[in-house]
Protein backbone atom coordinates (compact mmCIF):
# COMPACT_ATOMS: atom_id res chain seq x y z
CA UNK A 1 0.00 0.00 0.00
CA UNK A 2 1.46 3.57 -0.44
CA UNK A 3 0.77 6.41 1.29
CA UNK A 4 -1.23 8.58 -1.85
CA UNK A 5 -4.80 9.76 -1.82
CA UNK A 6 -6.93 8.65 -4.85
CA UNK A 7 -9.46 11.78 -5.99
CA UNK A 8 -11.79 10.47 -8.55
CA UNK A 9 -12.41 13.25 -10.79
CA UNK A 10 -16.34 13.96 -11.83
CA UNK A 11 -16.84 15.77 -15.20
CA UNK A 12 -19.96 15.92 -17.80
CA UNK A 13 -20.46 17.37 -21.11
CA UNK A 14 -16.74 18.62 -21.23
CA UNK A 15 -16.85 20.20 -17.82
CA UNK A 16 -15.24 19.24 -14.22
CA UNK A 17 -17.78 19.34 -11.58
CA UNK A 18 -16.93 21.44 -8.55
CA UNK A 19 -16.42 18.69 -6.38
CA UNK A 20 -13.61 17.30 -7.96
CA UNK A 21 -12.06 20.26 -6.84
CA UNK A 22 -13.16 20.30 -3.63
CA UNK A 23 -11.88 16.80 -3.04
CA UNK A 24 -8.37 17.65 -4.59
CA UNK A 25 -7.83 20.57 -2.18
CA UNK A 26 -8.40 18.47 0.47
CA UNK A 27 -6.72 15.27 -0.62
CA UNK A 28 -3.57 17.77 -1.02
CA UNK A 29 -3.64 18.31 2.63
CA UNK A 30 -4.65 14.65 3.73
CA UNK A 31 -2.06 13.18 1.78
CA UNK A 32 0.89 15.68 2.56
CA UNK A 33 0.12 14.34 6.40
CA UNK A 34 0.39 10.77 5.45
CA UNK A 35 3.60 11.40 3.74
CA UNK A 36 1.97 10.52 -0.26
CA UNK A 37 0.34 12.55 -3.47
CA UNK A 38 -2.74 13.54 -4.19
CA UNK A 39 -3.53 11.86 -7.30
CA UNK A 40 -6.70 12.75 -9.40
CA UNK A 41 -7.96 10.04 -11.24
CA UNK A 42 -9.87 11.10 -14.28
CA UNK A 43 -11.58 8.85 -16.93
CA UNK A 44 -12.62 9.51 -20.32
CA UNK A 45 -11.82 9.62 -24.09
CA UNK A 46 -10.04 12.86 -25.57
CA UNK A 47 -10.33 14.95 -22.58
CA UNK A 48 -6.82 15.21 -21.75
CA UNK A 49 -7.42 19.25 -21.33
CA UNK A 50 -9.58 18.33 -18.75
CA UNK A 51 -7.48 16.54 -16.80
CA UNK A 52 -4.88 19.12 -16.79
CA UNK A 53 -7.27 21.59 -15.16
CA UNK A 54 -7.13 19.79 -12.00
CA UNK A 55 -5.26 20.98 -9.31
CA UNK A 56 -3.73 18.14 -7.60
CA UNK A 57 -0.44 16.61 -7.32
CA UNK A 58 -0.52 14.79 -10.28
CA UNK A 59 -3.09 13.55 -12.08
CA UNK A 60 -3.77 9.88 -13.74
CA UNK A 61 -5.84 10.25 -16.82
CA UNK A 62 -7.37 6.82 -18.48
CA UNK A 63 -7.91 6.99 -21.80
CA UNK A 64 -10.29 4.67 -23.39
CA UNK A 65 -13.38 5.42 -26.36
CA UNK A 66 -15.37 3.26 -23.27
CA UNK A 67 -15.18 5.96 -20.82
CA UNK A 68 -16.53 9.15 -23.12
CA UNK A 69 -19.72 9.02 -20.65
CA UNK A 70 -19.78 8.18 -17.30
CA UNK A 71 -20.74 4.15 -17.74
CA UNK A 72 -20.84 2.58 -13.89
CA UNK A 73 -19.60 -0.88 -14.88
CA UNK A 74 -16.91 0.87 -17.30
CA UNK A 75 -15.96 3.18 -14.26
CA UNK A 76 -16.11 0.39 -11.39
CA UNK A 77 -13.52 -1.92 -13.85
CA UNK A 78 -10.85 0.76 -14.05
CA UNK A 79 -11.00 1.89 -10.89
CA UNK A 80 -11.24 -1.63 -8.98
CA UNK A 81 -7.97 -2.20 -11.14
CA UNK A 82 -5.80 0.80 -10.64
CA UNK A 83 -6.85 1.00 -6.98
CA UNK A 84 -5.38 -2.89 -6.83
CA UNK A 85 -2.84 -2.18 -9.05
CA UNK A 86 -1.14 1.08 -6.82
CA UNK A 87 -2.68 0.71 -3.62
CA UNK A 88 -3.93 4.34 -2.14
CA UNK A 89 -4.47 4.95 1.05
CA UNK A 90 -7.85 6.54 0.73
CA UNK A 91 -9.87 6.73 -2.78
CA UNK A 92 -12.14 9.93 -2.32
CA UNK A 93 -15.34 10.27 -4.75
CA UNK A 94 -18.41 12.69 -4.54
CA UNK A 95 -21.59 11.58 -2.84
CA UNK A 96 -23.58 12.44 -5.82
CA UNK A 97 -25.39 10.22 -8.23
CA UNK A 98 -21.42 9.20 -9.82
CA UNK A 99 -20.06 8.35 -6.29
CA UNK A 100 -23.35 7.00 -5.68
CA UNK A 101 -23.80 4.41 -8.40
CA UNK A 102 -19.84 3.43 -7.68
CA UNK A 103 -19.50 3.41 -4.01
CA UNK A 104 -20.74 0.62 -2.77
CA UNK A 105 -19.86 -2.18 -5.54
CA UNK A 106 -16.24 -0.70 -5.47
CA UNK A 107 -15.82 -1.94 -1.55
CA UNK A 108 -16.79 -5.04 -2.48
CA UNK A 109 -14.71 -5.46 -5.62
CA UNK A 110 -11.57 -3.81 -3.86
CA UNK A 111 -12.45 -5.10 -0.12
CA UNK A 112 -12.04 -2.30 1.73
CA UNK A 113 -14.44 -0.26 3.59
CA UNK A 114 -16.29 2.32 2.46
CA UNK A 115 -17.77 5.78 4.69
CA UNK A 116 -20.35 7.67 2.70
CA UNK A 117 -21.78 11.32 3.29
CA UNK A 118 -18.22 12.47 4.53
CA UNK A 119 -17.96 16.33 5.37
CA UNK A 120 -14.89 16.01 7.20
CA UNK A 121 -12.02 14.87 7.02
CA UNK A 122 -8.76 14.68 9.10
CA UNK A 123 -5.44 12.52 9.98
CA UNK A 124 -4.93 12.12 13.64
CA UNK A 125 -1.60 10.13 14.59
CA UNK A 126 -1.45 8.65 11.37
CA UNK A 127 -5.03 7.70 10.91
CA UNK A 128 -7.88 8.99 9.32
CA UNK A 129 -10.72 9.89 10.60
CA UNK A 130 -14.09 10.54 9.06
CA UNK A 131 -16.96 12.68 9.97
CA UNK A 132 -20.23 11.40 8.18
CA UNK A 133 -23.68 13.06 8.38
CA UNK A 134 -26.20 10.31 8.95
CA UNK A 135 -30.04 9.83 10.06
CA UNK A 136 -30.56 12.76 6.67
CA UNK A 137 -27.98 15.14 8.43
CA UNK A 138 -29.05 14.97 12.07
CA UNK A 139 -26.29 13.14 13.43
CA UNK A 140 -22.49 13.32 12.66
CA UNK A 141 -20.69 10.40 13.47
CA UNK A 142 -16.98 10.01 13.39
CA UNK A 143 -15.74 7.26 11.57
CA UNK A 144 -12.15 5.31 11.82
CA UNK A 145 -11.69 3.07 9.13
CA UNK A 146 -11.09 -0.48 9.68
CA UNK A 147 -7.57 -1.62 8.37
CA UNK A 148 -5.24 1.05 6.86
CA UNK A 149 -6.87 1.69 3.27
CA UNK A 150 -10.45 2.94 2.87
CA UNK A 151 -13.24 4.19 0.60
CA UNK A 152 -14.95 7.55 1.24
CA UNK A 153 -17.58 9.69 -0.47
CA UNK A 154 -17.87 13.08 0.13
CA UNK A 155 -20.74 15.82 0.24
CA UNK A 156 -20.59 18.14 -1.64
CA UNK A 157 -19.63 22.04 -0.80
CA UNK A 158 -18.07 19.96 2.31
CA UNK A 159 -14.62 21.29 1.33
CA UNK A 160 -13.40 24.77 -0.31
CA UNK A 161 -13.04 24.38 -4.16
CA UNK A 162 -10.45 26.80 -4.49
CA UNK A 163 -7.76 25.12 -3.09
CA UNK A 164 -8.07 21.87 -5.78
CA UNK A 165 -8.21 24.54 -8.77
CA UNK A 166 -4.86 24.85 -10.89
CA UNK A 167 -3.00 22.74 -12.48
CA UNK A 168 -0.82 18.98 -12.23
CA UNK A 169 1.42 16.40 -14.37
CA UNK A 170 -0.38 14.60 -16.07
CA UNK A 171 0.06 10.59 -16.66
CA UNK A 172 -2.12 9.25 -19.63
CA UNK A 173 -2.82 5.68 -19.76
CA UNK A 174 -4.83 2.90 -21.67
CA UNK A 175 -7.42 1.24 -19.58
CA UNK A 176 -5.97 -1.40 -17.45
CA UNK A 177 -8.85 -4.11 -18.21
CA UNK A 178 -10.64 -4.71 -21.37
CA UNK A 179 -13.79 -2.77 -21.64
CA UNK A 180 -14.71 -4.11 -25.17
CA UNK A 181 -17.58 -6.20 -23.87
CA UNK A 182 -19.48 -4.17 -21.55
CA UNK A 183 -23.35 -5.35 -20.66
CA UNK A 184 -24.16 -1.47 -19.39
CA UNK A 185 -24.61 0.73 -22.68
CA UNK A 186 -24.74 4.67 -22.50
CA UNK A 187 -27.66 5.27 -24.79
CA UNK A 188 -27.71 9.21 -24.52
CA UNK A 189 -28.10 12.34 -21.43
CA UNK A 190 -31.41 13.75 -21.06
CA UNK A 191 -30.82 17.54 -19.93
CA UNK A 192 -33.42 18.32 -17.31
CA UNK A 193 -36.55 20.94 -19.52
CA UNK A 194 -34.66 24.45 -20.03
CA UNK A 195 -36.17 27.44 -20.11
CA UNK A 196 -36.05 28.10 -16.52
CA UNK A 197 -33.11 30.14 -14.53
CA UNK A 198 -30.55 28.22 -13.27
CA UNK A 199 -30.72 28.46 -9.50
CA UNK A 200 -26.86 26.91 -9.47
CA UNK A 201 -25.67 29.89 -11.28
CA UNK A 202 -26.89 32.79 -9.34
CA UNK A 203 -24.83 34.97 -7.33
CA UNK A 204 -27.81 35.62 -4.87
CA UNK A 205 -30.91 33.95 -4.21
CA UNK A 206 -33.85 35.03 -2.40
CA UNK A 207 -35.20 31.56 -1.08
CA UNK A 208 -38.41 30.79 0.53
CA UNK A 209 -39.98 28.15 2.80
CA UNK A 210 -43.15 27.76 4.19
CA UNK A 211 -43.20 30.60 6.18
CA UNK A 212 -43.88 32.54 2.75
CA UNK A 213 -47.82 31.53 3.82
CA UNK A 214 -49.50 30.91 0.43
CA UNK A 215 -49.03 31.47 -3.42
CA UNK A 216 -50.20 34.61 -3.53
CA UNK A 217 -47.12 35.95 -1.43
CA UNK A 218 -44.09 34.16 -3.62
CA UNK A 219 -44.44 37.63 -5.76
CA UNK A 220 -43.25 39.44 -2.61
CA UNK A 221 -39.88 37.28 -2.88
CA UNK A 222 -40.09 38.17 -6.92
CA UNK A 223 -40.16 41.94 -6.18
CA UNK A 224 -37.22 41.95 -3.63
CA UNK A 225 -35.05 39.21 -6.25
CA UNK A 226 -35.87 41.30 -9.18
CA UNK A 227 -34.77 44.69 -7.06
CA UNK A 228 -31.60 42.60 -5.90
CA UNK A 229 -30.75 41.04 -9.31
CA UNK A 230 -31.28 37.78 -7.97
CA UNK A 231 -33.27 34.62 -8.42
CA UNK A 232 -36.12 33.08 -6.04
CA UNK A 233 -35.28 29.52 -4.88
CA UNK A 234 -37.43 27.61 -2.51
CA UNK A 235 -37.66 25.01 0.30
CA UNK A 236 -39.26 21.58 -1.19
CA UNK A 237 -42.67 22.26 0.40
CA UNK A 238 -42.95 25.27 -2.01
CA UNK A 239 -42.08 23.07 -5.19
CA UNK A 240 -44.14 19.92 -3.82
CA UNK A 241 -47.09 22.39 -3.67
CA UNK A 242 -46.46 23.75 -7.23
CA UNK A 243 -45.76 27.29 -6.34
CA UNK A 244 -42.53 26.90 -7.89
CA UNK A 245 -40.75 24.90 -10.35
CA UNK A 246 -39.11 22.12 -9.28
CA UNK A 247 -35.64 23.59 -10.88
CA UNK A 248 -36.15 25.89 -8.13
CA UNK A 249 -36.05 23.58 -5.31
CA UNK A 250 -32.84 23.45 -3.18
CA UNK A 251 -31.60 20.02 -1.17
CA UNK A 252 -31.26 16.99 -0.70
CA UNK A 253 -33.69 16.11 -3.61
CA UNK A 254 -33.32 19.40 -5.09
CA UNK A 255 -30.38 21.30 -6.53
CA UNK A 256 -26.93 22.31 -4.49
CA UNK A 257 -26.43 26.34 -4.47
CA UNK A 258 -23.58 28.05 -3.57
CA UNK A 259 -24.23 31.83 -4.04
CA UNK A 260 -22.05 34.45 -2.66
CA UNK A 261 -25.41 35.44 -0.94
CA UNK A 262 -28.41 33.15 0.24
CA UNK A 263 -31.17 35.04 1.87
CA UNK A 264 -33.15 32.17 3.62
CA UNK A 265 -36.84 33.41 4.06
CA UNK A 266 -39.14 31.55 6.34
CA UNK A 267 -37.04 28.41 5.89
CA UNK A 268 -36.35 26.28 8.96
CA UNK A 269 -33.17 25.00 8.34
CA UNK A 270 -33.97 20.57 8.19
CA UNK A 271 -30.83 19.01 7.17
CA UNK A 272 -32.23 18.20 3.96
CA UNK A 273 -32.56 21.45 3.09
CA UNK A 274 -28.74 22.65 4.67
CA UNK A 275 -27.42 19.81 2.58
CA UNK A 276 -28.27 21.97 -0.39
CA UNK A 277 -26.87 25.52 0.87
CA UNK A 278 -24.42 25.24 3.70
CA UNK A 279 -21.97 26.39 1.21
CA UNK A 280 -23.14 29.35 0.31
CA UNK A 281 -20.51 32.06 1.11
CA UNK A 282 -22.64 34.16 2.97
CA UNK A 283 -26.24 33.19 4.63
CA UNK A 284 -28.68 35.62 6.11
CA UNK A 285 -31.38 34.06 7.71
CA UNK A 286 -35.34 35.32 8.74
CA UNK A 287 -37.42 32.95 10.84
CA UNK A 288 -40.26 34.05 13.71
CA UNK A 289 -38.60 31.34 15.43
CA UNK A 290 -35.46 32.34 16.85
CA UNK A 291 -34.81 28.55 17.62
CA UNK A 292 -34.99 27.58 13.73
CA UNK A 293 -32.23 25.78 13.22
CA UNK A 294 -31.48 28.04 10.12
CA UNK A 295 -29.48 29.94 12.60
CA UNK A 296 -27.10 27.38 12.66
CA UNK A 297 -25.34 28.04 9.67
CA UNK A 298 -26.62 31.38 9.06
CA UNK A 299 -24.03 34.35 8.93
CA UNK A 300 -26.37 36.74 9.79
CA UNK A 301 -29.94 36.54 11.32
CA UNK A 302 -33.16 38.22 11.95
CA UNK A 303 -36.39 37.23 13.79
CA UNK A 304 -39.45 39.17 12.37
CA UNK A 305 -42.42 38.52 9.95
CA UNK A 306 -41.28 38.09 6.27
CA UNK A 307 -44.32 38.98 4.92
CA UNK A 308 -43.72 42.92 6.57
CA UNK A 309 -40.18 42.72 5.60
CA UNK A 310 -39.84 41.36 2.17
CA UNK A 311 -41.90 44.75 0.85
CA UNK A 312 -40.23 46.90 3.31
CA UNK A 313 -36.79 45.57 1.59
CA UNK A 314 -37.74 45.96 -1.89
CA UNK A 315 -38.64 49.53 -1.24
CA UNK A 316 -35.80 49.94 0.83
CA UNK A 317 -33.34 48.09 -2.16
CA UNK A 318 -34.96 50.03 -5.08
CA UNK A 319 -34.38 53.58 -3.35
C1 LIG B 1 -35.77 12.23 1.62
C2 LIG B 1 -36.11 13.68 1.85
C3 LIG B 1 -35.62 14.61 0.97
C4 LIG B 1 -35.89 15.96 1.17
N1 LIG B 1 -35.39 16.88 0.32
C5 LIG B 1 -35.55 18.19 0.57
C6 LIG B 1 -34.96 19.18 -0.28
O1 LIG B 1 -34.32 18.88 -1.28
N2 LIG B 1 -35.15 20.47 0.06
C7 LIG B 1 -35.87 20.87 1.15
O2 LIG B 1 -35.99 22.09 1.39
N3 LIG B 1 -36.46 19.97 1.94
C8 LIG B 1 -36.35 18.63 1.66
N4 LIG B 1 -36.96 17.73 2.46
C9 LIG B 1 -37.96 18.21 3.44
C10 LIG B 1 -37.34 18.71 4.74
O3 LIG B 1 -37.23 17.65 5.65
C11 LIG B 1 -38.23 19.81 5.38
O4 LIG B 1 -39.53 19.29 5.57
C12 LIG B 1 -38.33 21.09 4.55
O5 LIG B 1 -37.05 21.55 4.20
C13 LIG B 1 -39.05 22.15 5.36
O6 LIG B 1 -39.25 23.26 4.55
P1 LIG B 1 -39.47 24.70 5.21
O7 LIG B 1 -38.29 25.07 6.03
O8 LIG B 1 -39.87 25.61 4.11
O9 LIG B 1 -40.79 24.48 6.10
P2 LIG B 1 -40.96 24.37 7.67
O10 LIG B 1 -40.04 23.37 8.26
O11 LIG B 1 -42.41 24.24 7.89
O12 LIG B 1 -40.46 25.79 8.19
C14 LIG B 1 -41.11 27.00 7.97
C15 LIG B 1 -40.37 28.06 8.77
O13 LIG B 1 -40.93 29.32 8.52
C16 LIG B 1 -41.01 30.05 9.73
N5 LIG B 1 -42.09 31.02 9.54
C17 LIG B 1 -43.42 30.78 9.49
N6 LIG B 1 -44.08 31.92 9.20
C18 LIG B 1 -43.13 32.89 9.09
C19 LIG B 1 -43.19 34.28 8.80
N7 LIG B 1 -44.35 34.90 8.53
N8 LIG B 1 -42.03 35.00 8.79
C20 LIG B 1 -40.85 34.39 9.05
N9 LIG B 1 -40.73 33.06 9.30
C21 LIG B 1 -41.88 32.34 9.32
C22 LIG B 1 -41.28 29.02 10.79
O14 LIG B 1 -40.85 29.47 12.07
C23 LIG B 1 -40.46 27.83 10.29
O15 LIG B 1 -39.15 27.84 10.83
C24 LIG B 1 -36.71 16.38 2.27
C25 LIG B 1 -37.19 15.41 3.16
C26 LIG B 1 -36.90 14.08 2.94
C27 LIG B 1 -37.43 13.08 3.94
Amino acid sequence: MSNNVFVLAEHLNGKLADITFEMAGKAKELAAAFGGQAIAVLLGSDAKALAESVGADSVSYVDDPALAEFNPEAYSRVLAALIKERGPRLVMMGNTSVGMDLGAGLSVATGLPLIAYVNGLAVDGGALVATSQIYGGKIQAEAVPDGEACLVSCLAGAFPADAGRGAAPVEQIASPVPLGDLKVKFVKLIQPEGGDVDITQQAILVSIGRGIGGQENIELAQELAEALGAAVSASRPITDAGWLPKTRQVGKSGLTVKPKVYLAFGISGAPEHLEGMRGAETIIAVNTDPKAPIFDVAHYGATCDILDLLPALSEKVKG
